[in-house]
């Protein structure tokens, strides 16, 4: 497969799509797409004012009806024919993906399999997709349920997936017959408008999906105008709740951060827990929610752990995401680098050791390539155990006993995804039933998904609410109807 070099990547005009047509902001502005990886400038982006979200959400309304019109079987086929597109333009979609975001190519590589997975799934969920024949009370009436689409769907995604994320939502909206506007991240815009140029390959019908590129106050309109039914976001738990506010009333879906904690018991097998852990520490650089954010080791065992973990963390070949070898890249933005010195600075400031790493590395050509990190002797009280970091980051907090790492992990006030590391099954069955979260790994790293189980943040704390994952997408995207039919006395009066 042709690699793409950085010169080959010229600036590029990227636009708004809506109803079926590429265009500019109503006011014409734009905004530079820079790369993280390189500093140079990879293009212009059309910054949507509230005005082009409206356009928008009125073109996706007057698309309503021809796509909830077609059949299962031909939503499914565009579903399915979008993932052959996806991975069809896989030499295209790699390098400016990892341009772009900042992950590596092998890393890029397996996010657009993901995304065409994600795609080929919904095309097979919604074709198995069941409604049922109800008991009635009266046996004059026949009741069954319908699923329907909601309409039009707001689509709100980040940029550290900035093509898997956006896959969850748009292959189920499309596969139930939905119509969406989405606004993805602003620092992934130009993935995001790759993404629509597979869904016009694939033959979308116009204006299925609209694209608005920009900040908080399209978003805004998106979430709050009475256009749109129903809202997914993906991003981070403050914005999550500014999303809850304006939906009002709408159905939702928000998938938001996480703090995850790895927990490693004194039986565990430790290379299995150790090489885990740094899978979830530093794919896509610790830019995941369901990361492995702090590291919970039982005191026996701690000395061990670090030890691998400092080794793994220099193994990790930090440089350009498109050379060859390069196991991590640069941060995509400055706040998540500020958010990583911030954390670090202050677990030091509460007793911590910075054992590896700790600061942005030197000699790269842009300052967001930051050192994986590995923090060790992290109090319970530091922002490191709190909050999420989202960055490269191992923070080790000694835990006394299973009960300690249990209490230590649900004190946070995220809850999305835990791991455990145990060769006790019963010890491992108590732990998952007792986390506080919605996803739990027994001897697998915090970052594994399948991208087809029910994944999403736990009732009451800040990771969100609701599920996506094969049927959970589909079923967020339907709304269920019931529907009671007289048929009369048996005895034909
Ligand atoms: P973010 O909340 O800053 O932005 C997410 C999206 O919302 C972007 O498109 C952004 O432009 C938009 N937005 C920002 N302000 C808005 C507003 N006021 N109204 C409407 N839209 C607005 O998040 P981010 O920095 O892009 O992403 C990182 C966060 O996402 C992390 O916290 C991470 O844990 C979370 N995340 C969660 C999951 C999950 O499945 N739970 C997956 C990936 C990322």
């Amino acid at each position: 497969m042709k690699t793409l070099t950085v010169t080959e990547v010229s600036p590029r005009q990227v636009r708004l799509f809506i109803g079926g047509q590429w265009m500019d902001a109503s006011d014409r502005k734009t905004f530079q797409q820079v790369s993280p990886a390189t500093g140079d400038v990879m293009g212009f982006v059309a910054d949507a004012s509230r005005e082009d979200a409206r356009a928008a959400i009125a073109a996706a309304g007057r698309a309503r009806r021809s796509m909830a019109r077609l059949t299962v079987f031909e939503r499914s086929g565009l579903c399915q024919r979008i993932a052959d597109a996806i991975v069809a333009r896989q030499a295209l979609l790699a390098p400016e993906l990892s341009l772009e975001q900042g992950k590596p190519l092998h890393e890029a590589r397996d996010e657009i399999n993901f995304a065409a997975r994600l795609f080929h799934d919904a095309a097979e969920y919604i074709s198995k997709l069941e409604t049922s024949l109800l008991p009635a009370a009266d046996s004059s009436k026949r009741i069954f349920t319908l699923r329907q689409p909601h309409g039009v769907v707001g689509v709100l995604t980040p940029w550290n997936y900035p093509l898997g994320i956006p896959s969850e939502y748009l292959s189920a909206s499309l596969a139930a017959g939905n119509v969406v506007v989405w606004k993805p991240a602003p620092t992934t815009s130009m993935i995001a408008a790759r993404l629509v140029e597979c869904l016009l390959e694939a033959g979308m019908p116009e204006g299925a999906v609209n694209l608005v590129h920009g900040g908080a106050d399209p978003g805004e309109e998106i979430v709050a105008n009475p256009g749109t039914q129903a809202v997914g976001f993906t991003g981070s738990t403050t914005t999550g709740s500014l999303i809850a506010k304006h939906a009002g009333a709408k159905p939702l879906l928000l998938e938001l951060g996480g703090n995850g904690p790895t927990i490693i018991l004194d039986d565990a097998n430790l290379k299995a827990a150790i090489s885990g852990t740094a899978i979830g520490c530093f794919t896509n650089a610790g830019q995941i929610c369901q990361s492995s954010e702090r590291i919970l080791v039982m005191e026996r065992v701690h000395d061990q752990v670090l030890d691998g973990l400092v080794s793994s963390a220099s193994r990790v070949k930090l440089g350009h995401p498109l050379h060859d070898g390069t196991t991590m890249g640069p941060l995509n933005n400055q706040g998540v680098a500020s958010k990583m010195e911030s954390h670090i600075r202050d677990a030091v400031d509460r007793g911590a050791d910075v054992i590896f790493g700790g600061s942005r590395a030197e000699g790269q050509p842009t300052n967001l390539y930051y050192q994986p990190t590995v923090v060790d002797h992290v109090s319970r009280d530091s922002l490191a155990n709190r909050e999420e970091t989202f960055g490269p980051i191992a923070p080790v907090i000694i835990v006394r006993d299973v009960e300690d790492a249990i209490a230590v992990a649900n004190s946070c006030a995220l809850g999305l995804c835990a791991s455990v590391y145990t060769s006790d099954m019963n010890t491992a069955f108590r732990c998952a039933e007792r986390l506080e979260c919605g996803v739990v790994n027994v001897n697998e790293s915090a970052a594994y998904w399948d991208g087809r189980t029910p994944f999403g943040g736990w009732s009451g704390k800040g990771s969100g609410v609701g599920r996506l994952g094969g049927m959970e997408s589909i079923r967020f995207m339907t709304q269920i109807k019931s529907v009671v039919l007289d048929v009369g006395d048996p005895d034909g009066d």
